[in-house]
């Protein structure tokens, strides 16, 4: 029978519950045993009343709560080969077999790393006497299997996270009211919305929004003078009887030269060439999400079954999987792979190279 623990980890997503509700029935239903990590990686360490069997009712009500109810935290010592002993003796004692976690690129490299010390770690605890033969015996390998939980849609294989859309849908939403006050007092409104590597959230809310402008990490405007650019266009479409302006500005938004634009310079130029009344609007957590849209809800529920039969298909040869969405399927992609390629995007984009990061961004790698 295999034991199956789900754990949430790093940052908060919407859809996080969700996915946790369905590792658990979905597993009971094939016939595994599934427990709870509460607090991420904390969790698996500190071990105790932190790591529970979970039944089919411990998850009812999951599918419309926002955040992660099972707890999320950044955990240090599991970054330390110490604290993944203890995990590991954690694991055993339980005689957990498998682990689905749902957390962004960090968390996923955190799984896999676990797992390539195994069963070093086993053969470690039983030299130290800390679990028996029997037990070293009986867990040999461990299944890890990544479920991407990320509100900024920033992994590489696969074409959307759980989470972004809930925070695309807030974010609209916010816009929406400050437009009401745009357009009633004639004003610009700047508005930063999250995203330091990946202006998904800016580009999607810019274009959901109808935002006059937007700038993006890994699309910094071509021009030298993007300034009278940008004046250029929003006069032309005041001129046009538009009463209010609205700017969409990614935390991480580059200029051609790779320095920072920021919302309070942009408010700036408005106000100072055109005369704008302009404010600024950082939406900060509220983006973050709340209940999860019915998106998310779908996504990660779809996913969070089929990372039960990953384990359940999972042998000791292949990489460890992680669940991802292209083209409307359900997808299984090396973990690793996927995680490499994340960051091989984020240094394209640290040297400009920003065709580079765009092939990478679309290229796919198949187990
Ligand atoms: P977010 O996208 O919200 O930042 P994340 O999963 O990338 O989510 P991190 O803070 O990078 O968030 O990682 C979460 C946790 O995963 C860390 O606190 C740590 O416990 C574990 N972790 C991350 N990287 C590693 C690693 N290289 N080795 C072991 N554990 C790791």
């Amino acid at each position: 029978k295999r034991k199956i623990a789900v754990l949430t980890s790093g940052g908060d997503s919407a859809g996080m519950n969700a996915a946790v509700r369905a590792v658990v029935r979905a597993g009971i239903a094939r016939g595994c045993d599934v427990f709870a990590v509460y607090e991420g990686y904390q969790g698996l360490v500190d071990g105790g009343n932190l790591i529970k069997k979970m039944s089919w009712n411990d998850v009812r009500g999951f599918l419309e709560v926002g955040g992660t109810s099972i707890g999320t935290a950044r955990c240090m010592p599991f970054k330390q080969r110490p604290g993944r002993l203890q995990a590991a003796e954690n694991l055993v004692n339980r005689g957990i077999d498998s682990i689905v976690v749902c957390g962004g690129d960090g968390s996923l490299t955190g799984a896999d790393v676990f797992r390539s010390e195994w069963p070093g770690l086993l053969d470690e605890l039983l030299a130290n006497k800390r679990i028996t033969e029997e037990q070293h015996n009986s867990h040999r390998y461990l299944t890890i299997v990544g479920l991407v939980g990320s509100i900024d849609n920033d992994m590489s294989s696969t074409d959307i996270t759980i989470g972004a859309y809930t925070s695309l849908a807030r974010i609209c939403e916010s816009v929406d009211s400050i437009a009401s006050t745009a357009i009633s007092h004639s004003r610009a409104f700047v508005v930063e919305v999250m995203g330091r590597h990946c202006g998904w959230l800016a580009l999607m809310a810019a274009i959901s929004t109808g935002a006059d402008f937007v700038f993006l990490p890994e699309k910094p405007p071509s021009d030298d003078d993007w300034q009278t650019a940008m004046c250029d266009r929003l006069t032309r479409r005041r001129a046009l009887g538009k009463r209010n302006t609205l700017v969409i500005v990614a935390e991480g938004a580059l200029d051609k030269n790779l320095n920072p634009i920021k919302p309070e310079h942009i408010k700036d130029i408005l106000a100072d060439r055109m005369g704008l009344d302009t404010r600024v609007t950082t939406l900060g957590h509220v983006q973050r999400g709340g209940s999860p849209v019915a998106y998310d809800r779908y996504l990660a529920t779809v996913q969070g079954v089929e990372a039960v039969e990953a384990v359940l298909h999972a042998t000791p040869e292949t990489p460890s999987p992680m669940i991802g969405m292209s083209q409307n399927k359900v997808t299984w992609r090396p973990l690793m792979k996927a995680v490499e390629l994340t960051h091989a995007v984020a240094t394209a984009i640290g040297n400009k190279d920003f065709d580079k990061a765009t092939e990478l961004r679309d290229s796919e790698f198949k187990l």
